[in-house]
């Protein structure tokens, strides 16, 4: 499975802004951000280049895809799906990232990064309708049923987050983290998604 290999804290020196790739670590003063919050490399420091409309837009869109952690072709892909879609390209782009399997272990409070959730999707620590599931891009709908496989419910792994219950799901989801299960009860919409993007500018991007 393609996935990035760049090392996560340069992602968010370059985009100037915590993406949170990394988990526990981005809560604490060893975050990258807290220490040197400029570009990664020799210029970071002193580029003071003003960005033009382009610049703008692809940042936005480097920042979404690597928020989600996906690669380029994954991404327009999806895009291409949002656009055929009625309403707004824009929203609909971050409703469908919103939904992938991944994000959603990782909305329930199963993960603590979402690169640590596709791995255990990928893994097959999960059920999907009563099914083992392993795709992490895969788009959930409303009325399915999320949970941890009984086998990997007594591990330490599981039980920590249980314990640590380190984030309040969505609305669109009703998480029963006791039981390490959630239910998709609507599809996720625009103020459901706590992130500081411009997502029109993306669309702009794509629509030259
Ligand atoms: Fe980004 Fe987390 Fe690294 Fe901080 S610790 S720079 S939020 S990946």
């Amino acid at each position: 499975m393609a996935r990035y290999t760049e090392a996560s804290c340069r992602l968010c020196r370059r985009e100037g802004m915590k993406l949170f790739l990394k988990g526990d670590r981005c809560y604490t003063g060893k975050c990258a951000m807290a220490k040197r919050a400029y570009a990664p490399g020799q210029h970071g420091q002193n580029n003071r280049k003003k960005v033009s409309n382009y610049g703008e837009q692809l940042r936005e869109k480097q920042k979404v895809k690597r928020i989600y952690g996906l690669l380029e072709t994954q991404f327009y892909n999806l895009f291409e799906k949002a656009d055929k879609m009625p309403g707004k390209s824009g929203e609909n782009l971050l409703s469908l990232l919103e939904r992938r399997l991944d994000n959603t272990v990782y909305r329930m409070g199963l993960a603590n990064s979402r690169k640590e959730a596709r791995q255990l999707v990928t893994h097959g620590h999960f059920i999907l309708n009563g099914h083992k599931v392993d795709i992490p891009s895969l788009l959930v709908k409303v009325g399915d049923v999320i949970e941890v496989k009984e086998g990997s419910r007594s591990s330490a792994k599981f039980k920590g987050f249980v314990e640590a219950a380190i984030r309040t799901a969505p609305k669109w989801l009703e998480a029963d983290l006791a039981n390490m299960k959630a239910r998709v009860v609507a599809i996720p919409d625009r103020e459901d998604i706590d992130l500081e993007v411009s997502e029109h500018l993306i669309v702009e991007l794509y629509s030259k």
